[in-house]
């Protein structure tokens, strides 16, 4: 069914707390937390708690979702004070944007100057 836990999903597995991660923030549909291999000062990784291997399909089909998960990207901002400086948030979405695991996730990258455009 749509939505449902995946057995094999890395994320899947930190939402049912069966691996650890550093988690910064967590609301009733999304977990935050900290990026295993960050790419900048602050960068935390936000999930929702259901399974839909892209943001595109998590749109689509459970689209206040999407909200909450846009919603805690400012919350972690202001937990890290990441603010002023200003941050960015990204979905990759496909392998050719760089997309590694198929559960969708919001990073949220910030704590440096950022370059635009992005590689
Ligand atoms: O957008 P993409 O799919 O490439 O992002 C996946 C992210 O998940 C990577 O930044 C990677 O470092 C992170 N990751 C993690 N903890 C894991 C495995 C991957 O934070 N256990």
């Amino acid at each position: 069914m749509a939505g449902e836990a995946q057995a094999d999903c890395l994320f899947c597995k930190i939402v049912a707390g069966e691996v650890p991660a550093t988690v910064v923030r967590e609301t009733e549909t999304t977990v935050a937390f900290r990026d295993i291999n960050p790419q900048a000062p602050t960068h935390v990784l936000i999930i929702p708690k259901v399974h839909y291997p892209d943001a595109a399909t998590l749109a689509a089909a459970e689209p206040t979702i999407i909200a909450d998960i846009l919603r805690e990207s400012r919350e972690v901002a202001a937990g890290d004070k990441i603010e002023d400086r200003g941050y960015r948030v990204v979905f990759n979405t496909g392998t050719g944007a760089g997309q590694t695991v198929f559960h969708a996730h919001l990073h949220v990258l910030g704590g440096r100057g950022l370059e635009w455009p992005p590689g």
